[in-house]
């Protein structure tokens, strides 16, 4: 079986699917690596580094020609479906749920769709492979540093002959994989750091971190399936909002985590709560997309201030902005699925299997995850309008 490495083409993405370590592995595996020229630049990868671990560096054009499983980070292109041939597999990032067209798209072409973000995330053997969680620990990390560069004060309480600087107060929104990341290197800098999430067992681990866990008298609790938050209802999210908004004016800077699901990132911060913060404020909002993020105002890609003098940072693709780690953990993500899902030289699609049942999206022609193909199916338009509360970017 031959794996090819594709160069990424998103807009700002520099990591790469494969590292050359990964390479020797794969090929002891029995699995052949082309890598597409220049894949790993945007990484600090040479092609001369993947050619000495083993593989073929290939033209795009040969890549698409030879490899029987394309491995990328993100979504390929649309253009990208119509040069991949029936019986391909492509492994990466799909965001089938975001993007159930390019889904529909991958089955009439006859290729088989396999996204690591439907991986089942609670099952111990899966944590390996899990890069959702590798990739939000990556942007946690970032996000930290991001608002501790972009604020015009210390982090840490800093004593010196020319004076006293006050440690900096850092409220984390949404403590799941990421906000945890976030909290403990705003620790590690020296910020006094809270933490907030509306799943009640993140309390522990936050405190674990040695942040403050902030409970909101109203108690909005939205536990949901899978370790994941469900969507808050109209009226809790009003009275969760109503009620950060007090406590996020006593901070300095804000990271905002919360996701949920399949639906645009939760409104956390509203524009009243930052009108009501102090000038040389950061708010991070990790959660930034063109549907709207967790900070109102925030803009993907985009760092804008506000008249009050709140910096917003609209940090929608952290990861990519640390290529080579986050490649690291990619590909020890994206190897592991590849070589669980490989038996006698060949892809074995089996969507029995609890693992399979989640990741494979497309085969055989016909979208076989039943969440995908809810949404790949076009619905009629319900009378009166279409429906405007899709899936978040
Ligand atoms: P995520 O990226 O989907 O969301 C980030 C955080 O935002 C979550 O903690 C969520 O509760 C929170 N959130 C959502 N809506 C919110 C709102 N309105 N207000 C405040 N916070 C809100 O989550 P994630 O980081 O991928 O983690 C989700 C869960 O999966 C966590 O419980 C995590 O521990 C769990 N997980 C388990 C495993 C495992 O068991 N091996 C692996 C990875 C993650």
């Amino acid at each position: 079986m031959k794996a090819g490495v594709l160069k990424e083409t998103a807009p700002g993405e520099r990591r790469v699917a494969l590292v050359p370590d990964a390479v020797a592995k794969l090929r002891a595996a029995g699995i052949e690596v082309l890598v597409e020229r220049g894949a790993g630049e945007g990484a600090w990868l040479s092609d001369s580094l993947y050619a000495d671990a083993g593989a073929t560096i290939v033209s795009a054009a040969e890549l698409y020609r030879d490899a029987d499983v394309v491995l990328t980070v993100t979504k390929p292109p649309a253009d990208v479906v119509g040069l991949l041939r029936p019986g391909q597999a492509v492994i990466g990032m799909l965001a089938p749920l975001v993007h159930p067209e390019l889904a529909a798209a991958l089955a009439a072409q006859g290729v088989t769709a396999i996204s690591l973000d439907r991986m089942p995330r609670t099952l111990t053997r899966t944590q390996p492979m899990d890069a959702l969680s590798s990739q939000a620990n990556v942007a946690g990390y970032k996000a930290a540093l991001v608002a501790a560069a972009e604020f015009g004060r210390f982090f840490p309480l800093l004593i010196t002959a020319a004076g006293t600087a006050r440690p900096a107060k850092v409220l984390v929104l949404g403590a799941g994989v990421a906000g945890l990341q976030a909290i403990g290197t705003a620790r590690r800098l020296g910020a006094v750091v809270s933490g907030y999430d509306v799943r009640p067992a993140s309390k522990t681990e936050v405190e674990s971190l040695g942040a403050t866990f902030i409970e909101l008298t109203a108690g909005v609790s939205a536990a949901g399936e899978g370790g994941y938050a469900r969507e808050l209802t109209a009226e809790e999210r009003q009275v969760q909002q109503d009620e950060l908004a007090g406590h996020i004016a006593r901070h300095d800077v804000v990271i905002t985590t919360a996701q949920v699901p399949g639906r645009r990132p939760p409104l956390l911060v509203t524009e009243d709560a930052i009108k009501a913060m102090t000038a040389g404020s950061v708010i991070v909002d990790m959660g930034a997309s063109t549907l709207g993020g967790n900070a109102s105002g925030s803009r993907p890609g985009e760092t804008v201030v506000t008249g009050n003098g709140i910096t917003i940072i609209g940090a929608d693709n952290l990861p990519a902005s640390m290529p080579t780690a986050a490649s690291n953990a990619y590909s020890r993500n994206i190897s592991t699925l590849l070589a669980y899902m490989t038996a006698d030289g060949a892809l074995a699609i089996d969507t029995s299997d609890e693992i399979q049942a989640g990741v494979v999206i497309t085969h055989d022609g016909r979208v076989v995850n039943e969440d995908v193909a809810a949404l790949a199916t076009p619905r009629p338009e319900p009378e009166g309008g279409a429906d405007v509360d899709g899936p978040g970017d």
